[in-house]
């Protein structure tokens, strides 16, 4: 029995005592390779001397001043860093607590939009299959797995589900990766003419889809297809870049890469880089002027917001990235953990792709690669690859998604952006081990 009650399905975990770069250490000196950043958010890996300065300074002057009070300089600095580097006329930050938090203030600032601009009758979302948005009530109504949201249905309020754009899975044998991507959009447009464009508020998607598909990044073209349905239709986009967000596809905004421009965005995660909680809302100048010309007021708000020590780490992981050079680093970096992969588990009976975009990658595991049949959710292969990996000393993600009603598994790894060629080395065989040994265990 524990106290801490989300360990009652982690009965036994063992203690994290200390961290330093890429690894996490226990009570008896084990040292863990933080292959994952914990859930995508480790990016610096752990003790970085910039960012902990950085803390103890801010704490030394103020911790803490409520939002509606003051403004301090750290929160003015950060939200123009990051509008200085967001695509299009992303000019408006708003700062929260963390993911489910951002993508909550997402959704209501996009209802908010349209009830100002007289169109009220807009109440639903379109979002896609296999996505995770969070756990809180507004987050897990638009997020795309069924099973998640089963026991709250009543609760949520509408959201239709398109299918992702997962090419290893969907793309017909004579298409080609292109008209996949435009078929796969189009389901956009059709959803819109059945439920009636007029009624729905915004599309929200992950660049990259993270947790519940593994690293899914969209084929050429296919982003630029949504951006002008949701034009044709006068829909917002919200883009959920809170796992694939903060350089770690390359690219300090994922969607830099697919060369359009959101309404809104999320980010969390690796803003913070786990040294505090934080994430936030990136919004257009076109809300933000409907908002502020309207009711001048976003109906929202939390008690955290900008808070001002989360807000002096942030800005020294924007240091870290730009001053010291660690975000060029994750293309190079990335190139290099893929090609291991490719190398370790190309011929590997069970795992049927390995994709991925930056030091954003995963492999799916599958029972037989022919047939691409995922294995038996029963087998809880993910489970015991995780628990393998952490028996070897690898933290990595592996994660059971949704496959045509099936529960598939794939890995996904996310390592800090500091990783080196030797850690990428010791990453793939504890990987390689985990893997063989429990797909090989689960067919018995
Ligand atoms: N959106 C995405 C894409 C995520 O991956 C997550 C968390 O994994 C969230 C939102 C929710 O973030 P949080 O767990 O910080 O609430």
């Amino acid at each position: 029995m524990t106290q801490v009650f989300h360990r009652h399905c982690h009965s036994d975990l063992p203690f994290a005592t200390r961290g330093e770069g890429a690894y996490i250490y226990d009570q008896s000196g084990k040292a863990y390779l933080d292959a994952s950043g914990g859930a995508a958010v480790s990016c610096l890996g752990h003790n970085h001397a910039g960012v902990r300065a950085a803390l103890h300074a801010q704490i030394d002057q103020l911790a803490y001043a409520h939002s509606s009070f003051f403004t301090t300089e750290v929160a003015e600095n950060l939200a123009s860093r990051l509008t200085d580097k967001a695509p299009g006329s992303l000019n408006h930050v708003y700062f929260v607590s963390g993911g489910s938090e951002a993508v909550e203030s997402a959704l209501k600032l996009a209802r908010q939009y349209f009830v100002e601009t007289g169109e009220p009758q807009r109440t639903r979302f379109i979002a896609r299959r296999q996505s995770y948005h969070g756990n809180t009530l507004g987050a897990l109504a638009v997020g795309g797995n069924a099973w998640r949201r089963a026991p709250f249905s009543p609760l949520l309020m509408p959201a239709e589900h398109i299918a992702p754009c997962y090419p290893y899975r969907d793309q017909q044998p004579d298409e080609s990766l292109h008209d996949y991507g435009q078929r796969v959009a189009n389901e956009l447009e059709q959803r819109l003419l059945t439920v009636g464009p007029e009624t729905v508020i915004a599309f929200i998607a992950e660049p990259v889809v993270g947790a519940t598909a593994g690293a899914l990044a969209p084929v050429e073209g296919y982003y630029k297809r949504i951006r002008e349905i949701c034009d044709r239709y006068g829909i917002l986009l919200i883009l959920d870049e809170v796992m694939c967000g903060m350089g770690r596809t390359g690219t300090l905004f994922a969607h830099e890469q697919d060369g359009i421009e959101a309404d809104l965005v999320t980010i969390a995660k690796g803003l913070g880089a786990g040294y505090q909680p934080i994430g936030a809302m990136l919004a257009s100048d076109r809300i933000y002027d409907a908002i502020s010309e309207g009711s001048g007021f976003f109906q929202h708000g939390h008690t955290y917001m900008a808070h001002a020590t989360a807000m002096a780490g942030s800005l020294a992981v924007m240091d870290a990235f730009e001053k010291d050079g660690v975000l060029a680093r994750v293309a190079p970096m990335g190139e290099a953990l893929d090609q291991r992969l490719r190398n370790r588990f190309g011929d590997h009976p069970h795992v049927g792709d390995i994709r991925g975009r930056g030091l954003f990658q995963a492999l799916e595991l599958v029972h037989n690669r022919d047939s691409k049949k995922p294995f038996d959710s029963r087998s809880k292969l993910d489970k015991r690859i995780k628990a393998e990996a952490m028996q070897l000393g690898l933290m990595c993600y592996p994660m059971a998604g949704t496959i045509d009603g099936q529960r598939g598994h794939h890995i996904l790894l996310a390592p800090p952006f500091i990783i080196n060629e030797e850690q990428l080395d010791e990453l793939t065989d504890k990987l390689y081990q985990a893997v063989d040994k429990i797909t090989r265990e689960a067919l018995k």
